[in-house]
């Protein structure tokens, strides 16, 4: 196992709407491992794979530390079927150090994918789950954080961050 640098905005990467796995070979059995491995090691609760410069659909997720009976969860094309309600609750991203924000998101979402040995799986999640689960897929399609609030904390944000990377 190894542990892959994790991109941080504004790499190109992360803007990009990654590919559909269409095979489960041993190079992507190792991708996930290494993918565990790397997201433990930075305290995060969820990754996906465009923030290790792989564009393509696989996120994993542990909300373990915070929410009692959840463990890993490794998903394979996941998508979001069914959402409903909305919450706000402060978020941050492993690819935007150092930032947090309050967000809306839905209270509870019902997704849908395979996991690691191509079975398919749903998960029902709310709380802290159904939120890292929706965050994860954002960063399938390309987006992050910053592209959910509003222009005004975006541009703030933008030139605080990209001033600290100096
Ligand atoms: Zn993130």
């Amino acid at each position: 196992m190894a542990i892959l640098e994790i991109r941080k905005y504004p790499d190109e990467i992360l803007k990009k709407k990654a590919e559909k796995i269409e095979t489960l070979d041993g190079n992507l059995q190792k991708l996930i491992d290494d993918m565990i491995e790397t997201m433990y090691k930075a305290n995060g609760i969820g990754l996906a794979a465009p923030q290790i410069g792989i564009s393509k659909r696989l996120i994993i997720v542990d909300t373990s530390p915070r929410q009692e009976n959840q463990g890993l969860i490794v998903l394979i094309n996941p998508e979001i079927i069914q959402s409903e309600g909305e919450i706000l609750s402060e978020e941050g991203c492993l690819s935007l150090p150092g930032f947090l924000t309050r967000l809306k998101r839905k209270e509870r979402v019902l997704v849908r994918g395979t996991d690691r040995k191509g079975k398919e799986i749903e998960i029902e999640a709310e709380g802290l789950l159904a939120r890292a689960l929706q965050h994860e897929i954002d960063h399938l399609e390309g987006t992050l954080l910053i592209d959910r609030i509003s222009p005004l904390k975006r541009e703030l944000f933008r030139r605080k961050y990209l001033k600290s990377k100096k």
